[in-house]
């Protein structure tokens, strides 16, 4: 197979989907790999590091997809972009499917079949190509530090003979993949750490890190059959925000990480709270790309709402580029072994296997997925 990807245009994106290693894996898979010219450039990988990997250097975008099987890409391309894939090729990536702005029916009308990693089932069998889990696990780590680096106060206890210094409060609401890592490395750095989730299962896995699970009685929250929350109703959602703001009003550090599955994100901390929280502490709300959980936050933005700051970054990742980008490559290129026909070598899109079904958007001129396509309201 030919696979090729091209440097990413979106603002801020500065991960790739091959790296040198994983290139170097495919090909030894028998594919060809093909990379845009400077693809690596965020993550100190040079055109020489791709050419020791066996890819060949494409001096453009159009050169590179030209003759390509499989385009990888971080995230899902412009329209203008979507028409110079190649009809009857592979696209997979970030694809956004849920976003109705006309790229998934261009992707469509080209022809192409693309395939959304955020489909990807979250079984054991796949994780490997689980990019949303490998990601967000890049995500939780960095927004602890970065919450740890904007604080203007110590993590750990220290006593010294300058005097005794009480550890920091962090407090993290949605425990789910980001929350967890976000979770640990609080706990690394030496925070008093907190956390909540409105699925009961998680308490084992925080309190399995060192930190406390905040126990609020919501009655049933149950999940979803792909394991995901469920919404809550309005008043499970008052006493979640009641028991919570007692919580917030004592942390300096507050992470959210609250999701619900293609839908808008919960709202977690409101105004009320955040005005109940000590001045100087600092929020980080991690789904602000799905409505965020924070009332008042602001995409790409620190704001200053009664005296506490709210952050909230679109792209966590992307300031972790280099080993977000290798996770990333790695998931894709174990999806890519997994479209292989292991006796032609060439592409094979089975819809008998749950992870093509589930993961492929368009396919044949149409939007084949049926819940994309109810919600896009596609006919
Ligand atoms: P996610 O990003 O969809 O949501 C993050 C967390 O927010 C979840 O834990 C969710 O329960 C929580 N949440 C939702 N509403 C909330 C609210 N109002 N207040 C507080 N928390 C709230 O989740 P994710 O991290 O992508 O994980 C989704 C599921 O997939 C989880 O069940 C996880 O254990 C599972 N998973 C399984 C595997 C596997 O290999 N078996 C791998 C990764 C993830």
């Amino acid at each position: 197979m030919r696979i090729a990807a091209a440097r990413e245009t979106a603002p801020g994106e500065t991960r790739v989907a091959i790296t040198p290693e994983s290139s170097a894996r495919l090909v030894k898979g028998g594919d060809q790999v093909v990379v845009e010219s400077d693809l690596g450039e965020h993550c100190f990988w040079g055109d020489e590091h791709y050419r020791d990997a066996g890819a060949e250097i494409a001096p453009d975008r159009r050169f590179a997809f030209e003759k390509a099987d499989i385009v990888l890409a971080v995230r899902r391309p412009t329209i203008e972009q979507a028409s110079q894939l190649r009809p009857g090729g592979l696209l997979i990536g970030f694809l956004d499917p849920f976003r109705k702005d006309g790229t998934i029916e261009a992707l469509a009308a080209r022809g192409v079949s693309a395939m959304s990693v955020e489909m990807m089932p979250r079984t054991t069998t796949a994780q490997k190509m689980d990019a949303l889990s490998s990601q967000h696990s890049i995500a939780g780590y960095y927004m602890a530090l970065l919450a740890a680096e904007r604080l203007g106060k110590a993590l750990p206890m220290m006593v010294t003979p300058s005097g005794a210094i009480h550890p920091a409060r962090m407090l993290v609401i949605g425990s789910g993949v980001a929350g967890l890592q976000a979770i640990a490395t609080g706990k690394r750095l030496g925070a008093r750490v907190e956390a909540f989730d409105t699925r009961p299962v998680v308490k084992e896995q925080v309190e399995s890190l060192g930190a406390k699970f905040v126990e609020i009685d919501l009655g049933d929250t149950g999940q979803t059959e792909g394991g995901y929350a469920k919404e809550l109703t309005d008043e499970q959602k008052r006493r979640q925000r009641e028991a919570l703001a007692d919580r917030c009003a004592a942390a300096d550090i507050v992470i959210t990480t609250a999701q619900l599955f293609g839908r808008p994100a919960p709202v977690v901390v409101t105004r009320a709270m955040l005005a109940r929280m000590k001045p100087g502490s600092l929020v980080v709300d991690y789904a602000i790309e799905s409505g965020g959980n924070v009332e008042g936050s602001q995409a790409d933005k620190e704001v200053e709402i009664d005296g506490v700051r709210v952050l909230a970054m679109r792209n966590y990742p992307a300031m972790v580029a280099v080993d977000a980008s290798r996770m990333y490559a790695n998931n894709l290129a174990a999806f890519v072994e997994e479209l292989r026909d292991p006796e032609s070598g060439e592409l094979k899109l089975d819809l008998e296997r749950d992870l093509i079904a589930s993961t492929l958007i368009t396919h044949k001129g149409e939007i084949i997925h049926p819940m994309i396509r109810e919600r896009l309201g596609a006919s």
